[in-house]
């Protein structure tokens, strides 16, 4: 038996959820997922920069790989790493910000911090 959200009930055999690693179905029904069954990606959107390049560059440490992507009118530059990895979400930013001053990937670009959890 489910609230509604609404003050109504309804009853069913299953539910599925499919609301991301956030999962509010998830926290309703049984519990969070724990940090280590989830990511981080974080980094930024480098906005008025554009190309048509796709840059990777792999790491060791956390093992992942900093990412390039280009889209309309930005570039989404960014790191992931486990959640458990022993690095939080403010290091791995500095580390994206580290990389774009070397690379120079985005000189002159308004960055724009984003982090996002991602179900390993
Ligand atoms: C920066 C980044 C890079 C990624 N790169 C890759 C990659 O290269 N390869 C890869 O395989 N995966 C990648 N992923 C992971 C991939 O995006 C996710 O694994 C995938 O989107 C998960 O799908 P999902 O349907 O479970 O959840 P989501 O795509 O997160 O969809 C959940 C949906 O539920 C909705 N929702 C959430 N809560 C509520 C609510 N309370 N009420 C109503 N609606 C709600 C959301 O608006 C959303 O539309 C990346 C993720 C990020 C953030």
């Amino acid at each position: 038996m489910a609230d509604r959200g609404d003050g109504s009930r309804h009853r069913a055999s299953y539910v599925i959820g499919a609301d991301g690693a956030n999962s509010l179905v998830r926290r309703r029904f049984t519990a969070p997922f724990r940090r280590d069954q989830l990511s981080i990606a974080t980094g930024f959107f480098a906005h008025g920069v554009c190309s048509d390049e796709i840059v990777i560059e792999l790491t060791p440490k956390p093992p992942g790989y900093i990412w390039s992507f280009p889209r309309p009118g930005h570039l989404a530059i960014g790191i992931c790493a486990q959640a458990d990895a022993g690095i939080g979400a403010a290091a791995l930013r500095d580390r994206t910000r580290d990389w774009i001053a070397r690379t120079r990937i985005a000189e002159g670009a308004a960055l724009e911090p984003y982090s996002w959890p991602i179900l390993r």
